[in-house]
């Protein structure tokens, strides 16, 4: 068996890792180089191997730089199945037909200044119909459930904290009666965020792939940053400015709206001042994640379902309003009234954001906050390092707003979630490849896990490919086991399921019938009753997998 790094290899995007048996071949994650045009142009290059080669893709996550190049493989070839969570799957669904409509709109713009030039028309990477029909392909999963391949490979998909459908995978690979257990960490998310869960501890495994995009540094407190913007909204809106926050559409902002949803509770005594300021999310992609996050609230953490079942929904507010179309995001900009603006894109490359910031960035009333990684050579790293001019639509544009830039909302473990999870390995495994980093932050980081655990890393820098030894960490039998008694839990939870579905009808028909004899606040105490029956069901269910698999998952 053997592995190559065919991308997130020299720097952060383009994650792509080639698994490669006897028989087989797997690709974990299929993502798109992100970063100005020499990275860009990295997307149209060949893939180091045939896609029609390719059996499956396991997804950790729907990030464009993990999947962003699936249409591109199917296009050039690939028939096999794509498996990820099944919010992953949702989340797919929005990102890349966004990501074809982008490329499409791209390869119009090209053509027209080639036309005038006389120069070649080019094609885009992909259209909406490729992202289409890469959609067939996906297969979505539940986390924990072992996913049977073929008779040589089996993957299990753990919760990575990170965004929404996120995944650690799991993956055994049997050859010639030994099994090797490879995990592939995907992208890591802090310990304690809202709405998601922690990311899972792994006891075990002879490969790890490890992400290290914060792998030196530190990142402030997700508090401090939480009490920081609340200071700036009120700072700003009282001065009658507008706070303006570019923000990713996926997860950053279903954040975002968490906390503003909690900020809108919690503090009865401005709320004089709180009902007249409105938080406008200005993004359709972001609204329709949102919606997805919404249908998929068994995934939450149990903070935000405790919130959910006391009949409140984290991600709805009164004053929280969803701005659809250009007409409405023109609106915001004629209405002078203080507001607070959620924009995509996060780093201000292209989207409403950029409106935003060309009717705000003049004003010194107003306040830009920054809450995610800005990249070298975008417009927001260029804020971000107090330029004091801007180029937006052609116009150059004086920067008067205050500006700041909040890490603590960052999507990613820092130095110190790295090394948390890596301590959960119960031994060293064979080898621990360091991947989806800046170079500096990947030798940093292999030189704490050695000072810190004693174990060394691969640093992998550029495509590179790696014979794996054959290693026993569970016999086959054992692996068979395992995928019985999962199946047997997973009948329990559907007959949990069905039983809820059946008692809401029973419930809703009951209410029907016996009209207001049935107080709404009982219907509810009820309702609550089957979904605690139904969380207890899980966690049961949960609690005999990890024994079932002799603890491999904690946490
Ligand atoms: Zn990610």
């Amino acid at each position: 068996m053997k592995i190559e790094f065919c991308g997130a290899a020299t720097s952060v995007t383009g994650s792509c890792h080639l698994i490669t048996t006897e028989k087989h071949k797997v690709l974990l994650d299929c993502g798109q180089f992100q970063g100005g045009k020499a990275m860009d142009a990295l997307n149209y290059e060949e893939f180091p191997f045939n896609p029609a080669d390719i059996d499956y893709v396991v997804l950790s996550h729907a990030h464009v730089d993990h999947c962003g190049r699936l249409p591109l493989l199917v296009k050039r070839g690939f028939r096999g199945r794509i498996y990820c969570t099944d919010a992953t799957a949702d989340l797919l669904s929005v990102m890349l037909k966004d990501c074809g409509y982008i490329h499409e709109k791209e390869a119009e713009w090209k053509n027209r200044k080639a036309e005038r030039a006389g120069k070649a028309k080019t094609e885009p990477l992909y259209t909406v119909n490729d992202a289409v029909e890469t959609l067939n392909y996906v297969t979505p999963v539940l986390y924990d459930q072992l996913v049977e391949l073929n008779e040589e490979m089996r993957i299990v998909f753990n919760d990575a904290g990170h965004i929404l459908g996120s995944a650690i995978i799991e993956l055994w690979v049997e050859e010639e009666d030994n099994v090797s257990k490879i995990v592939f960490s995907g992208d890591l998310g802090m310990m304690d965020r809202p709405i998601l869960r922690n990311p899972t501890l792994i006891k075990k495994a002879d490969y790890v792939i490890m992400e290290t995009t914060y792998g030196n540094r530190l990142h402030e407190k997700n508090s401090t940053s939480i009490n920081q913007l609340i200071d700036i909204v009120l700072k700003t809106t009282r001065r009658g400015g507008t706070v303006v926050i570019p923000s990713f559409a996926v997860g950053r902002t279903q954040e975002l709206i968490y906390q503003f949803n909690r900020f809108y509770e919690d503090n009865s005594e401005y709320k004089a001042e709180l009902d007249k300021l409105f938080v406008y999310i200005d993004s359709p992609m972001a609204t329709t994640a949102t919606e997805v996050f919404k249908r998929n609230a068994q995934v939450f953490d149990e903070e935000t379902k405790a919130y959910i079942m006391k009949g409140d929904n984290p991600l709805d507010f009164k004053n929280l309003k969803f701005t659809r179309t250009s007409e409405e995001s023109r609106m915001l900009n004629l209405d002078p009234s203080p507001k607070i603006i959620i924009s995509a894109s996060g780093m201000c490359e292209a989207g409403r954001i950029r409106h935003h910031l060309k009717h705000n960035l003049w004003n010194p009333k107003s306040s830009i906050v920054f809450v995610g990684y800005q990249a070298e050579g975008t417009l927001g790293r260029l804020i971000v390092e107090g330029a004091k001019d801007v180029m937006l639509f052609g116009e150059e544009v004086h920067v008067n707003a205050e500006i700041y830039n909040l890490e603590g909302f960052s999507g990613h473990a820092d130095r110190d979630g790295l090394l948390q999870w890596l301590r959960g390995f119960q031994n060293k495994p064979h080898d621990i490849f360091l991947v989806h980093g800046e170079p500096d932050s990947k030798h940093d980081f292999a030189d704490t896990v050695k000072k810190e655990l004693g174990w060394d890393c691969t640093v992998i820098e550029g495509i590179s490919e790696f014979e794996l030894a054959k290693e026993t960490v569970m016999t086959m039998q054992e692996v068979a086991a395992d995928v019985a008694s999962k199946e047997q839990i997973l009948s329990v939870r559907d007959r949990i399921a069905d039983i809820h579905d059946d008692l809401e009808k029973i419930l809703y028909n009951a209410q029907l019938a016996v009209g207001d004899r049935i107080s709404p606040e009982r219907m509810v105490e009820i309702n609550n009753i089957v979904l605690e029956l139904e969380k207890s069901a899980l966690n049961l269910g949960s609690a005999v997998t990890e024994e079932d698999r002799s603890g491999e998952t904690a946490v």
